[in-house]
């Protein structure tokens, strides 16, 4: 049986950090399963496709064939580099929409699964553990403040050289936390057998070790 670890969450929780800090340590193959829902959100406003319910089964379509590749830190759509298109909060909520539509997330159940490789892997998103992988031995649901998660996406954006205005910044995480929490298929919550990490008050490296010892427990 290969091993799977997942770290479900709210956006901005510091999932990504945490979940790829954890699979290095362990040596174990890495999904970051928000990229393939922005990666299916740019793919379809590039084919002119509008991200609604009239749009639903051509969006699936797309995501079906995606030509998607990770490749260490740089993330590919076919010939295209996205790693930075996808990483803008214009990107998140396009992506949010995309992945309230039925037939876009089955699209990707079967892309999703294919992560999982030996010796393991570690799940990064919203229902890593609900939906996509429920038998994993380990479910973490990782949380913090909203005032912390929009301060780190605050300092994760300057440090990239972009400006933003913290309240704007606030306003756009829990829009997008509001949508994916009322969607009615796969809505973000924690599995019932979730383990919850509240980390306002810990460090990436303190938030990697609960989860390691939990594993190792
Ligand atoms: O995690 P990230 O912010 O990159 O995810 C972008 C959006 O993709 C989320 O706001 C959420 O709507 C959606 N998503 C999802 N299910 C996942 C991962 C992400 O619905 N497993």
């Amino acid at each position: 049986l290969i091993p799977v670890i997942c770290i479900d969450g709210p956006t901005a929780s510091g999932k990504g950090t945490v979940a790829a800090s954890v699979a290095r340590q362990l040596g174990y193959h890495f999904l970051d399963s928000g990229a393939l829902y922005r990666i299916t959100a740019l793919a379809a406003t590039r084919a002119g496709i509008a991200i609604d319910q009239a749009g639903e089964q051509r969006i699936a379509d797309l995501a079906r064939g995606l030509p998607v590749r990770f490749e260490g830190e740089r993330i590919w759509l076919g010939q295209d580099d996205v790693t930075e298109a996808i990483r803008t909060e214009e990107a998140g909520m396009n992506a949010s929409r995309v992945s309230a539509l039925p037939a876009v997330r089955m699209a990707l159940v079967a892309l999703q699964h294919g992560f999982r490789r030996l010796p393991g892997l570690v799940a990064d998103g919203r229902d890593m553990g609900t939906v996509i992988f429920p038998a994993a031995p380990l479910k973490v649901f990782l949380t913090a403040s909203v005032e912390c998660r929009a301060e780190r996406r605050h300092k994760q954006l300057i440090s990239k050289g972009i400006s933003a205005n913290i309240f704007d910044l606030r306003a756009q995480l829990e829009a997008r936390d509001a949508r994916d929490q009322s969607r009615a298929v796969a809505p973000l919550k924690p599995a019932q057998d979730a383990l919850l990490l509240e980390s306002s008050a810990l460090t990436v490296e303190q938030a990697v070790a609960q989860v390691l010892d939990w594993w190792q427990a």
